[in-house]
């Protein structure tokens, strides 16, 4: 018996935009005050009309073109009719028949056994747009509703059932989150239900005999709705692959595509539950949104659109490896986001060492503050990390005091010069043979250790001069007079 995973995946992205997607309130609504963010259009109140929001036409055509989609000049919104909770309007305006992109694709890295990764194409068929819905906060007997995510522009992203297994969706779905964050149209946090998964999946059985296929058996697609992190996407594909394996094994006549289902995901239990028996299209009573026209859009405003998505994250890849020699790693957590790629090329044109030295620092040290400290790498002065790493360059500056002066500038916006002054590296002679002459007058036992061959301990007496010179000492210069000493008594 063979059994192979079939995969598709829908991705909603909120769409980056000051406004919702058919009306003037706010799309940054995050942590105000529930339902404040609310007018006649979002509630479907009569006679309140809906506008098609130019900006989110916008991005929606910039994430078509980096993800290799056809941008349909001429694309039409329907009304999906459902009676849910979430929606007060009692329909969704969506597209359905005309989406303004189709038929595009990206590459992932996928598992090759013996020989590492090779490359997979994922298809995509299509992404169109359409409101979110409101949020629902449930309770034992219960629930809130808060309608100010109500009518935010997404763009639901639909593939091929391309993917093979858990990692294979794993790695396309962070490929989307990669590529729509770095041309900035949406940022993507799942914590704030920025992106959201359906997950599409069901099993196709073989059951062969002397080497030849006897019969073949497909599982009901089972979908998964609203996964909000790669993890718990990962986790519900690995669960219903075991699942519908086990209910074929039990029940394998019944087991035949046709039953679609849909299924939640407890994240607390690492389970999927039962829903409902999916709902077919026809269900939704979708006809043409009467109160919008269709949507044309002209060349120049399509290319226009087009033009401004500037770089993609493979791309940014490609040359910090290829033109900076940069290690994979760290040239992958730079392109993780645009604004760590910006701030590395504009720190790169005021710094003289070497390109992958900046990027080690961006990469191993800053990024990690910012997540500390919650900022942002564009409330960092320009300029500030070249001028520390030059003063390093030319030994005026220990690494250990950048770390420092960093962390104060970055979490306590402390005043960068003067934290340069009081930590500069003292090129003081005298001062330092002095205070070696005290520190060896003070661990005469150490030096016979020393001189009778334990090595060690020539770190330990470094670090007692540099302790004494309050870090702003020189190490190599250090380790050039200790030794010279240490032979001469
Ligand atoms: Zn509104």
């Amino acid at each position: 018996m063979e059994v192979k995973t079939i995969i598709g995946l829908e991705i909603h992205v909120q769409l980056k935009t000051k406004s919702k997607m058919f009306c003037s309130c706010s799309s940054e609504y995050f942590n105000d005050i529930p339902n404040s963010h609310m007018c006649p259009v979002c509630l479907g109140l009569p006679g309140a009309l809906p506008v098609i929001n130019k900006e989110a036409v916008v991005q929606a055509i910039r994430v078509g073109e980096a993800l290799n989609l056809d941008i349909n000049s001429k694309s039409r919104f329907d009304r999906k009719n459902y009676m849910y909770p979430d929606l007060f309007k009692g329909y969704q305006i969506t597209q359905f028949e005309f989406p303004i992109t189709t038929s595009g694709y990206v590459y992932i890295n996928v598992n090759n056994g013996d020989k590492g990764s090779k490359s997979k194409k994922i298809r995509i068929l299509r992404a169109h747009m359409e409101e979110d819905t409101a949020k629902s906060t449930h309770y034992s007997d219960h629930t809130l509703l808060d309608g100010n995510k109500a009518g935010v522009p997404l763009l639901e992203i639909v593939s091929y059932p391309d993917m093979e297994s858990s990692e294979e969706a794993k790695e396309y779905a962070k490929k989307i989150y990669n590529i729509v964050r770095f041309i900035q149209a949406s940022d993507c946090d799942m914590e704030k239900g920025q992106m959201r998964f359906d997950l599409n999946v069901n099993l196709k059985i073989t059951k062969k005999e002397g080497g030849s296929v006897v019969k073949e058996y497909r599982t009901p697609i089972v979908e998964v709705k609203n996964l909000n992190s790669f993890r718990a996407l990962e986790r519900a594909t690995l669960y219903e692959e075991e699942r519908q394996l086990e209910e074929f094994r039990k029940n394998a006549e019944i087991a035949q595509v046709g039953n679609k289902v849909t299924r939640g995901w407890n994240d607390n239990l690492s389970k999927t539950f039962f829903q409902r028996e999916k709902e077919e299209s026809n269900d939704y009573r979708y006809f043409p949104e009467p109160d919008l026209p269709p949507l044309y859009l002209n060349k120049e405003f399509i290319d226009n659109a087009k033009k401004s998505i500037g770089i993609l994250p493979d791309e940014a890849l490609k040359i910090l490896e290829d033109k900076y020699k940069i290690g994979s790693n760290i040239a992958t957590t730079i392109v993780e986001d645009r604004s760590y790629y910006n701030y590395f090329l504009s720190e790169l044109i005021k710094y003289k060492g070497s390109p992958s030295n900046l990027a080690n620092w961006i990469a191993g040290y800053i990024v990690g503050l910012l997540n500390e400290s919650g900022k942002s790498i564009l409330d960092i002065s320009s300029g500030m990390l070249a001028i520390l790493l030059n003063l390093e360059d030319a030994n005026n500056l220990s690494s250990l005091k950048i770390k420092d002066i960093l962390k104060e500038v970055i979490l306590e916006n402390s005043d960068l010069d003067k934290l340069i002054n009081d930590n500069i590296i003292i090129k003081d002679d005298n001062m330092l043979d002095t205070t070696i002459d005290n520190i060896l007058a003070n661990n005469k036992e150490e030096v016979l250790k020393y001189k009778s061959g334990k090595d060690g301990i020539l770190s330990y007496l470094i670090g007692q001069v540099m302790r004494e010179m309050q870090g702003r000492a020189d190490p190599s210069s250090i380790k050039e007079k200790l030794l010279k000493k240490i032979n001469s008594i």
